[in-house]
């Protein structure tokens, strides 16, 4: 539909917009309909090509949501090297017509990060903030009222053709959105299955990046950890496999009194968002933070002398999940009598207040649309 092909300008950013007409849109869902996770396209998408031979990143477009047609012989089925992110855009709970999203600054930047590492060509990060913006503006019926929001996933593939291995030379970068409810369905927390084995990362290897393939590893073991009982796994480092990096797709933190400790960056361990933002709040908010290397034999024996009075795991998607049990080969280890601890729920509810609009918002953190 070339009537409503129009061209902006935002700074020296263009976007090409074509639109569905609006009787041709789907609704956004209800709020009471069960809609799992990252389900639902809404009906636009962006992509933005990489073409070196036109120049390299091509105008970027938001168009209606289609399927991507590509040879078997296409270097996406072949060598892995992919690449996304994921955050959210959220409803201000007191005035709706208020949108934002939170720090997408960062994850501009770690997929920049992500490109680099996989040999891929980094997006332009100011670029990476503004499309998503242009899309949440055409989407906006589309973000859930708090605690729901609505959930960006930016991707990017490669374009190249032939099964040679080497780096493509062309590069799709693509923003797709879905309705996400909250993740807080219940108010128990997680246990967490403590991988000995397997790994997700290796120091110098691609933990840092949000690449594909080190989720597609973490799939056995998180096989192995629903066979336990588990909702989650607790990654070790994999080198000695005595040091704790992870849990699940999420950074991991522990409680003891006032004190927050968390594993430091170390390499293999990826830079999450939601864990600065943490460390950051826990600071304002006057406890005690740590970031430090953190023996799992430590952990054990601190959760049964009672010593560790919280655990948790912090990302996008969950915001804050409760850890209240660890399960180590066949034994169980309960913390906090499986109660969710006062200090978790405090992070929480401050996080969620700065990101639902209910919080003053003194760190610059909200980006609004
Ligand atoms: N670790 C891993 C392996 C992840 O996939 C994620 C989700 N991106 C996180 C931690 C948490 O990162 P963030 O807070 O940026 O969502």
């Amino acid at each position: 539909n070339s009537s409503n092909k129009n061209m902006i300008k935002n700074k020296d950013f263009k976007i090409i917009k074509n639109l569905l007409p609006k009787h041709k849109r789907k609704n956004p869902p209800s709020l009471n309909e069960n809609i799992a996770f990252g389900a639902i396209p809404t009906n636009h998408m962006l992509i933005c090509d990489y073409l070196p031979r036109k120049g390299g990143w091509q105008t970027p477009e938001i168009i209606p949501y289609k399927t991507f047609s590509m040879t078997p012989n296409s270097v996406v089925f072949h060598y892995g090297q992919t690449i996304f992110e994921g955050l959210k855009a959220y409803r201000s709970e007191s005035n709706d017509k208020e949108i934002f999203l939170f720090r997408p600054d960062k994850n501009a930047a770690r997929m920049a990060l992500s490109a680099t590492r996989m040999g891929m060509i980094p997006f332009p990060e100011d670029l990476f903030v503004h499309c998503i913006k242009e899309l949440v503006k055409v989407e906006k019926d589309w973000i859930l009222p708090s605690p729901g929001a609505l959930y960006i996933r930016p991707s990017m593939i490669p374009l190249d053709k032939g099964v040679s291995y080497r780096a493509s030379e062309t590069y799709r970068f693509f923003i797709i959105l879905s309705p996400s409810k909250s993740y807080f369905s219940t108010e128990t927390g997680i246990a967490v299955y403590i991988e000995r084995n397997l790994s997700r990362a290796a120091i110098g290897g691609s933990g840092e990046a949000k690449c594909g393939g080190n989720y597609a590893s973490a799939l056995l073991p998180m096989r192995t950890a629903k066979e336990k009982g588990a909702e989650q796994v607790l990654w070790l480092d994999s080198n000695e496999h005595k040091y704790v990096e992870e849990a699940g797709a999420m950074n991991v933190m522990f409680v003891y009194k006032n004190k927050i400790v968390t594993p430091a960056l170390n390499g293999s361990i990826l830079h999450g968002i939601t864990r600065m933002s943490v460390l950051e709040i826990a600071k304002v908010l006057g406890y005690e933070v740590e970031e430090k290397r953190i023996e799992i034999s430590q952990i054990l024996s601190d959760a049964k002398s009672g010593k560790l009075t919280e655990m948790f795991a912090c990302g996008t998607a969950a915001v804050i999940s409760p850890i209240t049990c660890l399960i180590d080969k066949d034994e169980k280890i309960i913390i906090n009598n499986e109660k969710i601890g006062d200090i978790s729920l405090h992070i929480k509810k401050n996080l969620i207040g700065i990101q639902a609009g209910t919080i003053k918002d003194t760190y610059g953190w909200r980006f609004p649309i």
